[in-house]
């Protein structure tokens, strides 16, 4: 799929349409320090440790992919319903 890096769209900051720039939301490396992950290290150490099931059948066609929407105006961000495509690109005008 392929997406312009500016689209005009409702900012619920504004309360209006503006221009919205849109970036890809990058997956940042895990913080050893943070709750979820701390519970996740107690939880899955030990006998019996996995809590979900590993999938090792195939890789999954379609990935999912997280937009984040910044007005130009106000400069803030929002979000819209993630969605599944094969590949994803950001395109110029
Ligand atoms: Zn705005």
């Amino acid at each position: 799929m392929k997406m312009p890096r500016v689209v005009r769209g409702y900012c619920p900051f504004c309360g209006k349409h503006n221009d919205l720039e849109v970036e890809k939301v990058k997956t940042k490396p895990r913080s050893e320090f943070r709750r979820g992950q701390r519970r996740f290290r107690r939880v899955s150490a030990g006998y019996g440790g996995s809590t979900r099931a590993i999938y090792k059948d195939r890789e999954k066609p379609t990935k999912r992919v997280y937009l984040r929407f910044r007005c130009r105006e106000c400069k803030k961000a929002h979000h819209r319903p993630s969605f599944r495509a094969k590949t994803f690109e950001l395109t110029e005008a």
